[in-house]
C-alpha cells in the first residue's frame, strides 16, 4: 500500500506497536531491547520525513520490520574483519602486520581465561609476566635479560626514559628518523625527558664525531636502524662493535633500536639478511628493543633485550607498568619463540617466514588457478591477466629488497576517458566483498599480488558477490 501523504502521521504505528509486533521478536532476541527500540525509532523518523516530503513510503508493519531489521544487521556487522592482503606489501601495517601461527592462536585462545600470567604454580605464590617469555629469548639472543612492553615505539621510550632521564642521548644525524605513524627518534627523546645530542651529518658519521660528542652529561650512546630508507653513495657509518667499544670505554650504555630485528637468519629461507639482537649483543650492544609483529612474525610488542642491571632499571621505571603486556599476547610470543626452536620448519609453521620465502613459481600457480574464476567475475567490464611483479616486505624492513612475484592485472575492457573511474570502482567492488580483498592500483590497472593469498577456495567462493552495477 502506497500513502498519500494527506494525513503523514496516521500512517505511522507507534514505536510501542512496532516493539509488540510478532515480526520484530526474533530481531528483539538477537539484539536486544535497547538497539531494537533505537533501530524502529530510526526508520519511523525517517518514514515520517519521508511523508512529510510527499514521497512514496511503504507503511506496512511487514515493510517497515525489514527495515527495521536491516538497519540492525548492518549494526551488528563487526568493524574488525578478515581481509584478503594482496597489495604485495606482506607486513602490512594498516593491515595488521604479521599474520599469526596456528600455534600462537592456539595459545592465545588457551590464555583468554584464568590463566597463571602472574602466577607461580610451585610455590603457589605470586610471579612475574615476564617469566613465561625471558628464558626463551634468552636462548634465542643470547641476553642475560629480557622484558616485554605494547610495541617497539613504547620499548624505546621506555629505555630512554630509564635510562637517560635529564641527560644526553647521543645520534647519528643520519638516524633521526620518521617511522610511519608519527614515530619520530627526535619527539621520543623529548618526551622520554632526554635531550638529544647529535652528531656527525646526514650522510656521513664516523667514530670521532662520537667520541667528541660524549661529555659530562651524556647517558648512551644509541643507534637506531634506519628501517624505511636507505641513504646511497658517499656515506659513513661507525661499526657497531666499534660504538659499543667506545662507548663502554666511557662508562656508557650503547642501545640499538633494531626496528624489524629478525629472529632467525633470513639468508637461510633465500632472502636478505636483517641484523638478529643476537648479532647486535654479541657485537656489544648492551640493550637491543625490536618489534614483536614485523620480520619476527608474532603480535604487536616491544621486546627489550639486554645487560641484566640495565634491563632491572628498566623493568622497575613505572611506565614499563603503563605499557606491559597484556595476557593473550604474552601467550602467542611464548608460542612463536618455542616455533623458533627449530628454524628448518619455520617456513611451514610461521606464516610470515612462510609468505617472505614463498616460491615464485608457487605464486605463479596460485596466480594460474585463480585467474579463471576472477576474469568469469569481471566479463564485460575488465580483462584480466597473470602479470609479474615485486612483492616487499613492508614495515620499514629491507626496504630496497623486492621479492619476485604474480599478480593479477584486471584492466578495464573501455580505454580513455573514464577508465580510471572503472579502476576504482573495481578496486571498490572487490573491498565491498563479505571478506575483503585489498589490492592496489598501478598504471591504470587494479593489481592483486597472490604472494599472500593461501586460501584460494575462500577467495574465489565469494568472486560472485562482486557487484559492479
Ligand atoms: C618499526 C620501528 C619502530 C616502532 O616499532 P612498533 O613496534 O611499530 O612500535 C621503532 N624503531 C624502528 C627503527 C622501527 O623500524
Amino acid at each position: 500500500m502506497i500513502q498519500e501523504a494527506t494525513n503523514p502521521q496516521a500512517a505511522i504505528p507507534s514505536v510501542d506497536k512496532m516493539l509488540r509486533a510478532p515480526l520484530l521478536a526474533d530481531a528483539l532476541e538477537a539484539h536486544g531491547r535497547p538497539a531494537v527500540t533505537d533501530a524502529v525509532r530510526t526508520v519511523l523518523a525517517s518514514l515520517r520525513r519521508g511523508l512529510m516530503a510527499g514521497e512514496p513510503v511503504e507503511t506496512e508493519d511487514a515493510a517497515i520490520a525489514a527495515r527495521i531489521s536491516a538497519v540492525l544487521a548492518a549494526l551488528a556487522q563487526p568493524s574488525l574483519v578478515r581481509v584478503f592482503n594482496l597489495t604485495g606489501t606482506v607486513l602490512h601495517t594498516n593491515l595488521g602486520r604479521a599474520p599469526l601461527p596456528q600455534a600462537a592462536i592456539q595459545a592465545m585462545v588457551a590464555a583468554a581465561g584464568a590463566c597463571n600470567l602472574e602466577y607461580d604454580l610451585d610455590k603457589g605464590a605470586r610471579g612475574d609476566r615476564d617469566s613465561h617469555l625471558e628464558p626463551l629469548l634468552q636462548r634465542l639472543t643470547g641476553a642475560e635479560a629480557v622484558t616485554v612492553v605494547n610495541n617497539n615505539a613504547a620499548a624505546v621510550l621506555l629505555v630512554l626514559n630509564a635510562l637517560a632521564q635529564d641527560r644526553s642521548v647521543l645520534v647519528s644525524r643520519g638516524e633521526l628518523i620518521e617511522i610511519g605513524g608519527a614515530f619520530r627518534i627526535p619527539d621520543i627523546m623529548a618526551r622520554a625527558g632526554c635531550r638529544l645530542h647529535e652528531v656527525g651529518t646526514t650522510n656521513r658519521t664516523h667514530l670521532r664525531d662520537f667520541a667528541g660528542g660524549i661529555g659530562e652529561d651524556t647517558a648512551l650512546l644509541m643507534k637506531v636502524h634506519a628501517s624505511n630508507y636507505e641513504i646511497q653513495g658517499f656515506t659513513a657509518a661507525p661499526a657497531e662493535a666499534d660504538l659499543a667499544k667506545l662507548a663502554h670505554e666511557n662508562d656508557l650504555p650503547f642501545v640499538v633500536d633494531l626496528g624489524s630485528g629478525a629472529l632467525a637468519d633470513l639468508a637461510e629461507y633465500g632472502l636478505p639478511h636483517e641484523r638478529t639482537p643476537a648479532e647486535t649483543l654479541a657485537d656489544g650492544a648492551d640493550v637491543v628493543t625490536f618489534s614483536g609483529d614485523k620480520l619476527l612474525g608474532g603480535p604487536q610488542a616491544g621486546l627489550i633485550v639486554g645487560r641484566k642491571d640495565l634491563i632491572d632499571k628498566i623493568r622497575k621505571n613505572p611506565m614499563k607498568r603503563a605499557m606491559r603486556l597484556d595476557k593473550v599476547t604474552i601467550a602467542a610470543l611464548e608460542a612463536i619463540f618455542r616455533l623458533y626452536a627449530d628454524p628448518d620448519k619455520l617456513p611451514e609453521r610461521l606464516p610470515t617466514i612462510g609468505l617472505l620465502a614463498r616460491p615464485a613459481a608457487e605464486i605463479a600457480a596460485v596466480a594460474q588457478r585463480v585467474l579463471p574464476a576472477v576474469a568469469r567475475a569481471l566479463e564485460g567490464i575488465a580483462w584480466t591477466e597473470t602479470v609479474s611483479c615485486r612483492s616487499q616486505i613492508g614495515s620499514g624492513s629491507l626496504p630496497v629488497d623486492l621479492l619476485e612475484s604474480t599478480a593479477l592485472s584486471i584492466r578495464p575492457l573501455k580505454e580513455g576517458r573514464g577508465a580510471g573511474g572503472v579502476v576504482t570502482k573495481i578496486a571498490e567492488a572487490f573491498r565491498a566483498l563479505p571478506a575483503p580483498v585489498i589490492g592496489r592500483v598501478q598504471d591504470g590497472a587494479f593489481l592483486l599480488d597472490l604472494r599472500c593469498l593461501e586460501d584460494e577456495a575462500a577467495f574465489t567462493a565469494q568472486l560472485g558477490k562482486i557487484d559492479l552495477s
